[in-house]
Protein backbone atom coordinates (compact mmCIF):
# COMPACT_ATOMS: atom_id res chain seq x y z
CA UNK A 1 0.00 0.00 0.00
CA UNK A 2 2.72 2.73 0.77
CA UNK A 3 3.98 2.08 -3.04
CA UNK A 4 0.34 3.02 -3.83
CA UNK A 5 0.10 6.00 -1.33
CA UNK A 6 3.13 7.63 -2.79
CA UNK A 7 1.47 7.13 -6.80
CA UNK A 8 -1.58 9.01 -5.24
CA UNK A 9 0.17 11.68 -3.51
CA UNK A 10 2.80 12.32 -6.86
CA UNK A 11 -0.93 12.58 -8.25
CA UNK A 12 -2.33 14.89 -5.93
CA UNK A 13 1.11 17.21 -6.21
CA UNK A 14 0.60 17.06 -9.80
CA UNK A 15 -3.13 18.42 -9.26
CA UNK A 16 -3.15 20.27 -6.75
CA UNK A 17 -1.78 24.35 -6.22
CA UNK A 18 1.50 23.89 -4.38
CA UNK A 19 0.20 27.02 -1.56
CA UNK A 20 -2.49 24.08 -0.44
CA UNK A 21 -0.33 21.07 -1.18
CA UNK A 22 2.48 21.47 0.92
CA UNK A 23 0.81 22.93 3.72
CA UNK A 24 -1.97 20.68 4.04
CA UNK A 25 0.27 17.30 2.52
CA UNK A 26 3.80 17.94 3.71
CA UNK A 27 3.40 16.27 6.87
CA UNK A 28 1.10 13.24 6.33
CA UNK A 29 2.50 10.24 7.26
CA UNK A 30 1.69 6.77 5.82
CA UNK A 31 1.38 3.87 8.09
CA UNK A 32 1.07 0.18 6.27
CA UNK A 33 -2.52 -0.73 7.97
CA UNK A 34 -3.45 -4.07 9.59
CA UNK A 35 -6.43 -4.90 7.02
CA UNK A 36 -6.07 -5.11 3.54
CA UNK A 37 -6.79 -2.31 1.03
CA UNK A 38 -6.87 0.41 3.46
CA UNK A 39 -4.77 3.51 2.86
CA UNK A 40 -3.72 4.70 6.55
CA UNK A 41 -1.75 8.16 7.44
CA UNK A 42 -1.80 10.17 9.72
CA UNK A 43 -1.77 13.68 9.99
CA UNK A 44 -1.02 16.45 12.72
CA UNK A 45 -3.53 17.89 14.02
CA UNK A 46 -7.62 17.49 13.79
CA UNK A 47 -8.55 20.44 11.24
CA UNK A 48 -6.00 18.77 8.63
CA UNK A 49 -7.96 15.27 8.92
CA UNK A 50 -11.07 17.26 8.85
CA UNK A 51 -9.66 19.44 5.14
CA UNK A 52 -8.15 15.98 4.03
CA UNK A 53 -11.39 14.43 4.25
CA UNK A 54 -13.75 16.78 2.99
CA UNK A 55 -11.65 18.17 0.14
CA UNK A 56 -9.68 14.81 -0.87
CA UNK A 57 -10.81 11.83 0.39
CA UNK A 58 -12.95 10.76 -2.84
CA UNK A 59 -10.00 11.61 -4.97
CA UNK A 60 -7.42 9.58 -2.82
CA UNK A 61 -9.34 6.70 -2.68
CA UNK A 62 -10.53 7.13 -6.78
CA UNK A 63 -7.20 7.48 -7.14
CA UNK A 64 -5.88 4.12 -5.00
CA UNK A 65 -8.60 2.61 -6.76
CA UNK A 66 -7.80 3.19 -10.16
CA UNK A 67 -4.07 2.62 -9.18
CA UNK A 68 -5.23 -1.03 -7.82
CA UNK A 69 -8.26 -2.10 -9.47
CA UNK A 70 -10.74 -2.61 -6.56
CA UNK A 71 -11.73 -0.57 -3.92
CA UNK A 72 -9.44 1.13 -1.38
CA UNK A 73 -10.38 2.72 1.69
CA UNK A 74 -8.73 6.00 3.18
CA UNK A 75 -8.39 5.92 6.88
CA UNK A 76 -7.23 9.33 8.46
CA UNK A 77 -5.48 9.13 12.37
CA UNK A 78 -4.52 12.17 14.02
CA UNK A 79 -1.17 12.04 15.72
CA UNK A 80 -1.88 14.72 18.19
CA UNK A 81 -5.51 15.61 18.42
CA UNK A 82 -5.05 18.60 20.85
CA UNK A 83 -3.12 20.68 18.54
CA UNK A 84 -4.89 23.02 16.32
CA UNK A 85 -3.94 23.11 12.66
CA UNK A 86 0.27 23.38 12.40
CA UNK A 87 0.76 24.24 9.02
CA UNK A 88 4.68 24.08 8.06
CA UNK A 89 4.58 27.17 5.51
CA UNK A 90 2.40 29.89 5.75
CA UNK A 91 0.96 31.49 2.72
CA UNK A 92 2.76 34.66 0.35
CA UNK A 93 1.12 37.62 0.15
CA UNK A 94 -1.52 39.48 2.14
CA UNK A 95 -2.37 36.42 4.57
CA UNK A 96 1.26 37.48 6.62
CA UNK A 97 -0.17 40.88 7.84
CA UNK A 98 -3.19 39.46 8.74
CA UNK A 99 -3.41 39.29 13.01
CA UNK A 100 -2.15 35.76 14.31
CA UNK A 101 -5.33 34.19 14.78
CA UNK A 102 -5.85 34.66 11.28
CA UNK A 103 -2.48 33.56 9.93
CA UNK A 104 -3.24 30.29 9.75
CA UNK A 105 -2.48 29.26 6.26
CA UNK A 106 -5.46 29.40 3.45
CA UNK A 107 -6.58 26.72 1.35
CA UNK A 108 -7.35 28.02 -2.01
CA UNK A 109 -11.12 26.67 -0.98
CA UNK A 110 -10.85 29.10 1.66
CA UNK A 111 -9.14 32.26 -0.15
CA UNK A 112 -12.19 31.34 -3.45
CA UNK A 113 -14.72 31.25 -0.30
CA UNK A 114 -14.05 34.72 1.21
CA UNK A 115 -13.87 36.08 -2.55
CA UNK A 116 -17.52 35.00 -2.86
CA UNK A 117 -16.89 31.83 -4.97
CA UNK A 118 -18.37 28.97 -4.67
CA UNK A 119 -15.59 25.55 -4.81
CA UNK A 120 -17.75 22.92 -6.46
CA UNK A 121 -18.24 25.44 -9.56
CA UNK A 122 -14.90 24.78 -11.13
CA UNK A 123 -13.84 24.39 -15.09
CA UNK A 124 -12.79 20.68 -13.98
CA UNK A 125 -16.70 19.95 -13.32
CA UNK A 126 -17.96 22.53 -16.00
CA UNK A 127 -18.80 19.22 -18.63
CA UNK A 128 -18.35 20.68 -22.23
CA UNK A 129 -20.52 20.41 -25.38
CA UNK A 130 -21.77 22.26 -28.18
CA UNK A 131 -23.80 24.28 -26.13
CA UNK A 132 -21.31 26.14 -24.35
CA UNK A 133 -18.13 25.28 -25.86
CA UNK A 134 -17.76 29.01 -27.10
CA UNK A 135 -18.32 30.33 -24.01
CA UNK A 136 -16.23 27.88 -22.22
CA UNK A 137 -13.30 28.24 -24.11
CA UNK A 138 -13.62 32.39 -23.87
CA UNK A 139 -14.40 32.01 -20.25
CA UNK A 140 -10.70 29.64 -20.29
CA UNK A 141 -9.01 32.77 -21.95
CA UNK A 142 -10.35 35.06 -19.80
CA UNK A 143 -9.03 33.41 -16.75
CA UNK A 144 -5.42 32.45 -18.54
CA UNK A 145 -5.35 36.34 -19.26
CA UNK A 146 -7.48 38.22 -16.77
CA UNK A 147 -7.63 41.98 -17.89
CA UNK A 148 -6.12 41.98 -21.22
CA UNK A 149 -8.34 40.30 -23.40
CA UNK A 150 -12.44 40.33 -23.54
CA UNK A 151 -12.83 42.57 -20.85
CA UNK A 152 -15.37 42.87 -19.62
CA UNK A 153 -16.93 39.04 -20.72
CA UNK A 154 -20.68 39.24 -20.92
CA UNK A 155 -21.93 35.52 -20.00
CA UNK A 156 -25.93 35.52 -21.03
CA UNK A 157 -28.67 32.66 -21.80
CA UNK A 158 -31.28 30.95 -20.16
CA UNK A 159 -31.80 29.96 -16.46
CA UNK A 160 -30.03 26.86 -15.23
CA UNK A 161 -27.74 26.82 -18.20
CA UNK A 162 -24.53 27.32 -16.47
CA UNK A 163 -23.74 30.69 -16.54
CA UNK A 164 -22.61 31.29 -12.78
CA UNK A 165 -20.81 27.94 -12.66
CA UNK A 166 -18.90 29.51 -15.48
CA UNK A 167 -18.07 32.76 -14.22
CA UNK A 168 -17.28 31.33 -10.57
CA UNK A 169 -14.68 28.91 -12.89
CA UNK A 170 -12.79 32.02 -13.90
CA UNK A 171 -12.63 33.27 -10.75
CA UNK A 172 -11.50 30.20 -9.10
CA UNK A 173 -8.75 30.06 -12.03
CA UNK A 174 -7.61 33.27 -11.58
CA UNK A 175 -7.06 32.66 -7.67
CA UNK A 176 -5.69 29.53 -7.94
CA UNK A 177 -2.92 31.21 -10.84
CA UNK A 178 -2.17 34.34 -8.48
CA UNK A 179 -4.26 34.27 -4.69
CA UNK A 180 -3.22 36.91 -4.21
CA UNK A 181 -5.82 38.73 -6.59
CA UNK A 182 -8.14 41.02 -5.03
CA UNK A 183 -11.23 39.11 -6.20
CA UNK A 184 -15.08 39.86 -6.03
CA UNK A 185 -17.87 37.68 -6.83
CA UNK A 186 -21.05 38.92 -5.74
CA UNK A 187 -24.49 38.76 -7.29
CA UNK A 188 -26.53 41.67 -8.37
CA UNK A 189 -29.35 41.64 -5.99
CA UNK A 190 -26.31 42.13 -3.08
CA UNK A 191 -24.65 44.61 -4.95
CA UNK A 192 -27.97 46.37 -5.26
CA UNK A 193 -28.43 46.16 -1.17
CA UNK A 194 -25.06 47.26 -1.08
CA UNK A 195 -25.81 50.69 -2.89
CA UNK A 196 -28.97 51.27 -0.96
CA UNK A 197 -27.15 50.90 2.03
CA UNK A 198 -25.04 53.71 1.22
CA UNK A 199 -27.87 55.95 1.84
CA UNK A 200 -29.79 54.46 4.74
CA UNK A 201 -32.18 56.35 6.82
CA UNK A 202 -32.30 58.85 3.73
CA UNK A 203 -28.90 60.10 4.14
CA UNK A 204 -25.61 59.40 2.41
CA UNK A 205 -22.72 58.66 4.61
CA UNK A 206 -19.49 60.36 3.05
CA UNK A 207 -17.48 57.30 5.15
CA UNK A 208 -19.38 54.60 3.43
CA UNK A 209 -19.17 55.51 0.31
CA UNK A 210 -15.43 56.22 0.50
CA UNK A 211 -15.26 52.88 1.93
CA UNK A 212 -17.93 51.47 -0.95
CA UNK A 213 -15.20 53.47 -3.55
CA UNK A 214 -11.82 51.86 -1.76
CA UNK A 215 -13.64 48.57 -2.17
CA UNK A 216 -14.44 48.61 -5.94
CA UNK A 217 -12.00 50.82 -7.09
CA UNK A 218 -9.24 48.39 -6.32
CA UNK A 219 -10.44 45.12 -7.11
CA UNK A 220 -8.07 43.33 -9.52
CA UNK A 221 -11.49 41.36 -11.07
CA UNK A 222 -15.08 41.65 -10.59
CA UNK A 223 -17.74 39.35 -11.38
CA UNK A 224 -21.85 40.32 -11.19
CA UNK A 225 -23.79 37.50 -11.69
CA UNK A 226 -27.45 38.60 -12.66
CA UNK A 227 -27.30 41.96 -13.95
CA UNK A 228 -30.32 41.60 -15.32
CA UNK A 229 -31.44 43.30 -12.04
CA UNK A 230 -30.42 46.18 -11.76
CA UNK A 231 -33.20 46.85 -14.31
CA UNK A 232 -34.81 50.33 -13.10
CA UNK A 233 -31.86 50.72 -10.67
CA UNK A 234 -30.82 54.06 -11.97
CA UNK A 235 -28.91 54.76 -8.89
CA UNK A 236 -27.04 51.16 -8.84
CA UNK A 237 -26.55 51.28 -12.36
CA UNK A 238 -24.62 54.65 -11.95
CA UNK A 239 -22.72 53.62 -9.38
CA UNK A 240 -21.50 50.72 -11.22
CA UNK A 241 -21.01 52.85 -14.34
CA UNK A 242 -18.35 54.63 -12.69
CA UNK A 243 -17.00 51.36 -11.16
CA UNK A 244 -16.59 50.22 -14.86
CA UNK A 245 -14.97 53.66 -15.46
CA UNK A 246 -12.62 52.90 -12.53
CA UNK A 247 -11.51 49.33 -13.50
CA UNK A 248 -11.80 49.30 -17.34
CA UNK A 249 -8.52 51.74 -17.93
CA UNK A 250 -6.62 49.65 -15.56
CA UNK A 251 -6.87 46.53 -17.39
CA UNK A 252 -9.16 44.59 -14.22
CA UNK A 253 -11.16 42.08 -15.45
CA UNK A 254 -15.11 42.52 -14.95
CA UNK A 255 -17.12 39.44 -15.91
CA UNK A 256 -21.02 39.79 -16.20
CA UNK A 257 -24.07 37.19 -16.21
CA UNK A 258 -27.31 37.59 -17.70
CA UNK A 259 -30.25 36.32 -18.95
CA UNK A 260 -30.18 38.10 -22.00
CA UNK A 261 -28.08 39.77 -24.26
CA UNK A 262 -27.10 43.13 -23.42
CA UNK A 263 -28.94 45.14 -26.45
CA UNK A 264 -31.97 43.32 -25.29
CA UNK A 265 -32.12 45.14 -21.69
CA UNK A 266 -34.94 47.48 -21.19
CA UNK A 267 -34.54 50.50 -18.20
CA UNK A 268 -31.16 49.96 -18.12
CA UNK A 269 -28.85 53.32 -18.73
CA UNK A 270 -27.65 53.39 -22.38
CA UNK A 271 -24.04 53.82 -21.72
CA UNK A 272 -23.93 51.10 -19.22
CA UNK A 273 -25.29 48.61 -21.73
CA UNK A 274 -23.21 49.90 -24.64
CA UNK A 275 -19.67 49.25 -21.59
CA UNK A 276 -21.43 45.34 -21.02
CA UNK A 277 -21.35 44.62 -24.91
CA UNK A 278 -17.84 46.42 -25.45
CA UNK A 279 -15.62 43.46 -24.32
CA UNK A 280 -16.73 40.21 -25.27
CA UNK A 281 -20.43 38.92 -24.88
CA UNK A 282 -20.89 34.85 -25.17
CA UNK A 283 -23.72 33.06 -25.28
CA UNK A 284 -24.48 29.52 -23.38
CA UNK A 285 -27.38 27.75 -25.30
CA UNK A 286 -29.49 25.20 -24.07
CA UNK A 287 -27.67 21.84 -23.79
CA UNK A 288 -27.95 19.07 -25.95
CA UNK A 289 -29.02 15.96 -25.53
CA UNK A 290 -25.39 14.16 -25.34
CA UNK A 291 -24.06 17.19 -23.06
CA UNK A 292 -27.14 16.62 -20.49
CA UNK A 293 -26.15 12.94 -20.85
CA UNK A 294 -22.66 13.85 -19.98
CA UNK A 295 -23.90 15.90 -17.06
CA UNK A 296 -25.49 13.38 -15.50
CA UNK A 297 -23.48 10.76 -15.54
CA UNK A 298 -20.90 13.62 -14.51
CA UNK A 299 -22.99 14.34 -11.31
CA UNK A 300 -23.90 11.35 -10.38
CA UNK A 301 -19.86 10.43 -10.33
CA UNK A 302 -19.30 13.49 -8.04
CA UNK A 303 -21.76 11.69 -5.59
CA UNK A 304 -20.06 8.46 -6.31
CA UNK A 305 -23.55 6.56 -7.40
CA UNK A 306 -22.51 4.12 -10.95
CA UNK A 307 -25.80 6.02 -13.05
CA UNK A 308 -26.35 3.15 -16.06
CA UNK A 309 -25.79 5.05 -19.81
CA UNK A 310 -30.14 4.10 -20.43
CA UNK A 311 -30.74 5.75 -17.06
CA UNK A 312 -29.08 9.16 -18.01
CA UNK A 313 -30.40 8.56 -21.44
CA UNK A 314 -34.25 8.49 -19.43
CA UNK A 315 -33.71 11.74 -17.77
CA UNK A 316 -31.88 13.91 -20.42
CA UNK A 317 -35.30 12.85 -22.94
CA UNK A 318 -37.48 14.21 -19.85
CA UNK A 319 -35.87 17.41 -19.11
CA UNK A 320 -34.60 18.90 -22.07
CA UNK A 321 -33.60 22.11 -20.93
CA UNK A 322 -32.50 23.70 -17.67
CA UNK A 323 -29.67 21.80 -16.38
CA UNK A 324 -30.77 22.65 -12.37
CA UNK A 325 -33.79 20.81 -13.12
CA UNK A 326 -32.06 17.95 -14.25
CA UNK A 327 -29.84 17.83 -11.49
CA UNK A 328 -33.18 17.36 -9.02
CA UNK A 329 -34.43 14.61 -10.93
CA UNK A 330 -30.95 13.11 -11.32
CA UNK A 331 -30.93 13.56 -7.03
CA UNK A 332 -35.11 12.11 -6.93
CA UNK A 333 -33.81 8.95 -9.45
CA UNK A 334 -30.73 8.48 -6.29
CA UNK A 335 -32.66 9.15 -3.49
CA UNK A 336 -35.64 6.65 -4.48
CA UNK A 337 -32.94 4.41 -5.43
CA UNK A 338 -31.64 4.92 -1.10
CA UNK A 339 -34.84 4.90 0.37
CA UNK A 340 -36.00 1.73 -1.64
CA UNK A 341 -32.89 -0.14 -1.49
CA UNK A 342 -33.21 -0.76 -5.23
CA UNK A 343 -30.22 -0.45 -8.09
CA UNK A 344 -31.10 2.24 -10.41
CA UNK A 345 -32.72 1.24 -13.66
CA UNK A 346 -34.91 2.57 -15.80
CA UNK A 347 -37.74 1.27 -14.33
CA UNK A 348 -37.02 3.02 -10.67
CA UNK A 349 -35.63 5.94 -12.83
CA UNK A 350 -39.88 6.08 -14.88
CA UNK A 351 -41.11 5.67 -11.02
CA UNK A 352 -38.83 8.33 -9.64
CA UNK A 353 -39.74 10.63 -12.39
CA UNK A 354 -43.44 10.59 -12.45
CA UNK A 355 -44.79 14.22 -12.21
CA UNK A 356 -41.50 15.74 -13.30
CA UNK A 357 -41.29 16.71 -16.28
CA UNK A 358 -39.16 20.17 -16.11
CA UNK A 359 -39.45 23.63 -17.76
CA UNK A 360 -40.95 22.31 -20.91
CA UNK A 361 -43.85 24.22 -19.04
CA UNK A 362 -44.33 26.96 -22.43
CA UNK A 363 -43.90 25.05 -25.00
CA UNK A 364 -43.57 26.26 -28.93
CA UNK A 365 -46.52 24.59 -29.69
CA UNK A 366 -48.26 26.57 -27.14
CA UNK A 367 -46.79 29.74 -28.47
CA UNK A 368 -47.86 29.07 -32.05
CA UNK A 369 -51.11 27.96 -30.84
CA UNK A 370 -51.85 30.95 -29.04
CA UNK A 371 -50.31 33.56 -31.04
CA UNK A 372 -52.70 32.18 -34.29
CA UNK A 373 -55.70 32.29 -31.99
CA UNK A 374 -54.70 35.99 -31.23
CA UNK A 375 -54.26 37.05 -34.79
CA UNK A 376 -57.16 34.43 -36.42
CA UNK A 377 -54.86 32.51 -38.58
CA UNK A 378 -54.39 29.15 -39.31
CA UNK A 379 -51.69 27.07 -36.83
CA UNK A 380 -50.51 25.63 -40.04
CA UNK A 381 -49.44 28.77 -41.02
CA UNK A 382 -46.73 29.24 -38.37
CA UNK A 383 -45.06 26.68 -40.45
CA UNK A 384 -46.16 27.49 -43.97
CA UNK A 385 -44.57 29.58 -46.28
CA UNK A 386 -47.32 31.97 -46.98
CA UNK A 387 -46.05 35.30 -46.88
CA UNK A 388 -49.28 37.54 -46.90
CA UNK A 389 -48.92 40.64 -44.30
CA UNK A 390 -50.77 39.38 -41.17
CA UNK A 391 -49.56 35.70 -41.02
CA UNK A 392 -45.60 36.58 -41.78
CA UNK A 393 -45.67 39.24 -39.02
CA UNK A 394 -47.94 36.66 -36.74
CA UNK A 395 -45.65 34.23 -37.47
CA UNK A 396 -42.71 36.61 -36.00
CA UNK A 397 -44.01 37.50 -32.69
CA UNK A 398 -44.54 34.06 -32.35
CA UNK A 399 -40.74 33.27 -33.10
CA UNK A 400 -40.12 36.14 -31.17
CA UNK A 401 -42.43 34.96 -27.74
CA UNK A 402 -40.24 31.41 -28.06
CA UNK A 403 -36.77 33.03 -28.03
CA UNK A 404 -38.29 35.07 -25.01
CA UNK A 405 -40.19 31.66 -22.98
CA UNK A 406 -38.54 28.48 -23.82
CA UNK A 407 -34.50 27.60 -23.48
CA UNK A 408 -34.86 26.55 -27.20
CA UNK A 409 -31.90 27.84 -29.76
CA UNK A 410 -32.66 30.51 -32.54
CA UNK A 411 -31.88 26.77 -34.93
CA UNK A 412 -34.17 24.97 -32.80
CA UNK A 413 -36.67 27.80 -33.12
CA UNK A 414 -36.06 27.92 -37.09
CA UNK A 415 -37.07 24.19 -37.15
CA UNK A 416 -40.28 24.71 -35.19
CA UNK A 417 -41.44 27.05 -37.71
CA UNK A 418 -41.36 25.23 -40.66
CA UNK A 419 -37.47 24.74 -41.16
CA UNK A 420 -36.50 28.38 -40.87
CA UNK A 421 -33.01 29.35 -40.88
CA UNK A 422 -31.72 30.86 -37.69
CA UNK A 423 -30.95 33.95 -39.30
CA UNK A 424 -34.59 34.39 -40.27
CA UNK A 425 -35.41 33.92 -36.38
CA UNK A 426 -33.16 35.89 -35.31
CA UNK A 427 -34.60 38.89 -37.42
CA UNK A 428 -37.86 38.37 -36.60
CA UNK A 429 -36.54 38.84 -32.42
CA UNK A 430 -34.77 41.56 -33.05
CA UNK A 431 -37.92 43.31 -35.04
CA UNK A 432 -40.07 42.56 -32.70
CA UNK A 433 -38.01 43.48 -29.82
CA UNK A 434 -37.81 46.98 -31.14
CA UNK A 435 -41.08 47.36 -32.06
CA UNK A 436 -42.67 46.38 -28.87
CA UNK A 437 -40.19 49.07 -27.29
CA UNK A 438 -42.11 52.04 -29.75
CA UNK A 439 -45.08 50.59 -29.88
CA UNK A 440 -47.24 50.56 -26.78
CA UNK A 441 -50.00 48.55 -28.68
CA UNK A 442 -47.97 46.12 -29.54
CA UNK A 443 -46.56 45.80 -26.01
CA UNK A 444 -50.19 45.19 -24.67
CA UNK A 445 -50.97 42.43 -27.29
CA UNK A 446 -47.62 40.73 -26.55
CA UNK A 447 -48.93 40.59 -22.58
CA UNK A 448 -52.33 39.61 -23.41
CA UNK A 449 -50.88 36.51 -25.33
CA UNK A 450 -48.15 36.22 -22.62
CA UNK A 451 -50.40 36.34 -19.88
CA UNK A 452 -52.43 33.69 -21.65
CA UNK A 453 -49.90 31.09 -22.16
CA UNK A 454 -48.45 31.05 -18.25
CA UNK A 455 -52.44 30.66 -17.47
CA UNK A 456 -51.89 27.44 -19.62
CA UNK A 457 -50.33 25.51 -17.64
P1 LIG B 1 -27.42 29.75 -14.50
O1 LIG B 1 -26.51 30.66 -13.75
O2 LIG B 1 -27.22 29.84 -15.98
O3 LIG B 1 -28.85 29.90 -14.12
P2 LIG B 1 -25.98 27.69 -13.07
O4 LIG B 1 -24.60 28.07 -13.45
O5 LIG B 1 -26.43 28.02 -11.71
O6 LIG B 1 -27.03 28.25 -14.14
O7 LIG B 1 -26.16 26.13 -13.34
C1 LIG B 1 -27.23 25.38 -12.80
C2 LIG B 1 -26.70 24.05 -12.33
O8 LIG B 1 -26.28 23.29 -13.44
C3 LIG B 1 -25.49 24.18 -11.44
O9 LIG B 1 -25.55 23.22 -10.43
C4 LIG B 1 -24.32 23.90 -12.36
O10 LIG B 1 -23.23 23.34 -11.67
C5 LIG B 1 -24.92 22.93 -13.33
N1 LIG B 1 -24.31 23.03 -14.66
C6 LIG B 1 -24.63 23.88 -15.64
N2 LIG B 1 -23.88 23.69 -16.73
C7 LIG B 1 -23.04 22.68 -16.43
C8 LIG B 1 -22.01 22.01 -17.14
N3 LIG B 1 -21.71 22.34 -18.40
N4 LIG B 1 -21.36 21.01 -16.51
C9 LIG B 1 -21.68 20.66 -15.25
N5 LIG B 1 -22.63 21.25 -14.52
C10 LIG B 1 -23.31 22.25 -15.10
MG1 LIG C 1 -27.06 31.95 -12.27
Amino acid sequence: MREVWKSVLAFLKNTIPEEVFVPWFGKVEFTEDSEPDIINISVPSVPHSKFIKAQYEKDIEEKAAEICGREIKLKITVKDPNKGAMISEPLPGPANTLPEEEKAPKSIDEIATKCGLHSGLTFDTFVIGNANRVARSSAMLVAEFPGERCNPLFIYGGVGLGKTHLMHAVGRKILEDNPNTNLLCISANRFINEVVSLSAGGRYSDEKIQKFDNKYRNLDALLIDDVQFLCKRGGTQQRLFNIFEALLPKNKQIILTCDTYARQLSDFDERLISRFGAGLSVSIEPAEFELRAAILLQKAKQQGVKLPLEVAYLIATRLNTNIRELEGALNSVIMRAEVFKKPITEELAKEALQGITGTGRISIENIQQSTAEHFSIKIADMHSKRRVANVAYARQIAMYLAKELTQKSLIEIGYAFGGRDHATVLYAVKKITKERAQNQELNHTLHLIEQDLKNWN
